[in-house]
């Protein structure tokens, strides 16, 4: 990773050395913190950031789930990060805000604890590679079950769900794969360790619901959108494992993972094995809208150069 100058923590910017937390810090102990993935793109007028609104909405709803408590809102974790943007002179960055359980007590539920609010930006490149962005990725059906809501809600963003997500990809990689993805309880697609996923069959375009256990990403809402507003036929439905295998196309949305084609998954070719038509389209479409190049939907960004 690029470690950048400034980290914005409880309100203050501290060197980016000095941001160390105690051994026995609960979150570590009991994963009781929740986080958020946000990007910021280089664009005419500056940095700007994606969606920062709702990344900011679904770090509350996460806390609020956990009972972690934020003094900060949405407006003023906005203009942190876009000072803290400015102040590590980054043109465009990964975000990585935390909200967590601080060291104090160690039992399950802490007693007469305190939290931390801090926010990391570094420069971080295509999460999954600039050759799968542009000609896709190898993916293994996982072995290992996605965590089914009823224990840990998959609409929290929650520092604990991502063991589940760790083993996941942890295995596909050394079977030698590029990415996992994870069957629900009832057999169902659910989602990727890090992505939402979509299927494309007769031109249909097709995700599983929230209620299959997965996050609802805000790359998936935006792919969703982008799709619609191209025309093309959306469902939120849930996937067999043997539709996915026999899609004409299939992609992973993520803030990380952008707009990322699969093309092979359990070592069989989706479509051609190569990125579809449709999913070339909704990625031109995202990344020239990221990037600031689309009129349309210019609201979706926040450019950190304004007052
Ligand atoms: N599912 C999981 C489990 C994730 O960690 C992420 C990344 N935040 C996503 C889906 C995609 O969500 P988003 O588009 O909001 O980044």
């Amino acid at each position: 990773m690029n470690p950048s100058k400034y980290i914005w923590l409880n309100n203050t910017f501290i060197d980016w050395g000095k941001a160390n937390t105690h051994v026995l810090t609960h979150a570590l102990h009991y994963g009781s913190g929740v986080f958020e993935g946000i990007r910021a793109y280089s664009t005419k007028k500056g940095p700007a950031i994606f969606k920062a609104k709702e990344h900011y909405e679904r770090l509350l709803k996460s806390c609020k789930c956990y009972d972690l408590i934020c003094p900060y809102n949405i407006s003023e974790f906005i203009a942190a990060t876009k000072k803290l943007i400015l102040k590590n002179d980054l043109p465009s960055c990964y975000i990585r805000p935390i909200v967590y359980t601080d060291y104090g007590s160690i039992g399950i539920i802490p007693k007469n604890s305190t939290y931390t609010s801090a926010i990391a930006v570094w420069e971080w490149g295509s999460y999954l590679g600039d050759e799968g962005i542009e000609n896709g990725i190898r993916c293994i059906i996982s072995d290992i079950m996605k965590t089914p809501s009823q224990a840990m809600p998959s609409t929290a963003k929650s520092c604990a769900n991502y063991a589940n997500s760790f083993l996941a990809k942890k295995k596909a990689l050394t079977q030698g794969y590029d990415e996992a993805i994870l069957l629900n309880q009832k057999g169902n697609v659910s989602e990727g360790p890090g992505e939402n996923i979509f299927i494309i069959k007769n031109n249909v375009i097709t995700t599983p619901p929230i209620n299959d256990d997965v996050l609802k990403g805000i790359t998936r809402d935006t792919a969703i959108q982008l799709a619609k507003d191209l025309d093309f036929e959306v469902k939120e439905k849930s996937i067999t494992p043997n539709e996915l295998l026999e899609s004409d196309e299939c992609f992973f949305t993520g803030t990380a993972a952008e707009i990322t084609p699969i093309k092979e998954i359990n070592d069989k070719k989706i479509g051609n094995g190569s990125k579809g038509p449709i999913t070339h389209q909704i990625q031109q479409l995202y990344f020239d809208i990221v990037k600031g190049e689309s009129e349309t939907y210019s609201s979706w960004l926040t450019f950190c150069e304004e007052e």
